[in-house]
């Protein structure tokens, strides 16, 4: 069976890319979505991925680039639908919002045909995500610093959260957040609609980290071997799971020292940063409230008062 996506359009054994047309631009210049079809020579289950939901979110987008050279659509059960750069707006710009209306993409799901810019591209966007029997949204901790990690946002009430739990240990980056997200989010609206759906946040970074391309391209041929879409088997490995977050400001202005590596363990009363004046003098420093892993940093050294500097998973487990 032919199978359509835009202007893409591929027959069993084919791959195609085009374009999901959904509006104009400024110029009134129609544009689209970049998208592509694997349709497997097999029949088999449908996998829909997409990148750039956050504009500046450039891992998945590198993702995408090396996975669909690798697919051989004649060794594949299955079709895989992908649109590879969602927030069109923002990705022109480099920036983590849509600049036409302000919003963030992950917060517009399930979108509405007729609402705003976002919303639009959320609905298109939501409509392949439907027709799918699973879903990665590729996300990043934005620019910041962060651990590769599997977001599940369903809910641990949510009848599909072992259903999202299993894609997320499928993915297999070590690391799983498992912590209802707030509306809007494609990975909240997608089990709401029946589709086991995850959030891959491949580090953090400004372009492009080399090692989380790589974790996300072996987490989405891990996917596709544990669903049957190609031969082999995923390696299933146990995953550290975190279900709540601390976070931590700065308690002065100044400059972070953090004392952390990203990943490690810390305990209660640990050392996680300490804030120093240009001229290297003490101000302040700050210590882990709790037990948890290191799990996202701020980039930039420089802080005022109250200024995000990094967070604290909590509530682990091995899963
Ligand atoms: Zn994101």
């Amino acid at each position: 069976m032919t199978t359509t996506l835009g202007t893409a359009s591929a027959d069993p054994g084919e791959v195609d890319t085009g374009r999901l047309e959904v509006g104009e631009t400024r110029d009134g210049s129609p544009f689209g979505l970049p998208v592509a079809v694997v349709n497997g020579a097999m029949s088999g289950k449908t996998l829909y991925m997409q990148a750039a939901s956050d504009g500046d979110e450039l891992n998945g987008v590198g993702v995408i680039q090396r996975v669909v050279p690798k697919l051989d659509p004649e060794e594949l059960a299955g079709t895989i639908l992908i649109v590879g750069i969602v927030n069109y707006h923002a990705f022109q710009v480099a920036e983590h919002r849509n600049p036409i209306d302000d919003t963030k993409m992950n917060r517009a799901y399930p979108g509405n045909e007729n609402g705003t810019s976002s919303e639009r591209i959320a609905a298109a966007t939501f409509d392949i995500a439907t027709q799918a029997d699973l879903v990665l949204d590729l996300h990043q901790g934005s620019t910041s610093r962060m651990i590769d990690e599997v977001r599940v946002r369903c809910g641990s009430r949510h009848r599909l959260h072992g259903k999202c739990l299993e894609l997320a240990r499928a993915f297999g980056c070590g690391y799983v957040l498992d912590q209802k997200g707030p509306d809007g989010q494609l990975a909240r609206a997608g089990p709401d609609e029946g589709v086991p759906t995850v959030d891959p946040e491949l580090g953090g970074a400004v372009g492009w980290d080399e090692e989380s391309i790589q974790k996300g391209v072996e987490g989405v041929f891990n996917v596709l071997k544990h669903y049957d879409f190609l031969d082999g088997e995923a390696p299933l490995g146990s995953q550290t799971r975190a279900r709540g977050f601390d976070q931590y400001g700065a308690p002065a202005g100044g400059l972070v020292t953090l004392e952390q590596e990203l990943g490690s363990r810390v305990s209660a009363g640990d050392v996680l940063f300490e804030v120093t004046t240009p001229f290297g003098e003490p101000k302040e420093t700050v210590t882990a409230d709790s037990n948890g892993i290191l799990w996202r940093t701020r980039r930039l050294p420089q802080v005022a008062t109250g200024e995000y500097v990094c967070s604290v998973a909590t509530d682990i487990d091995e899963f």
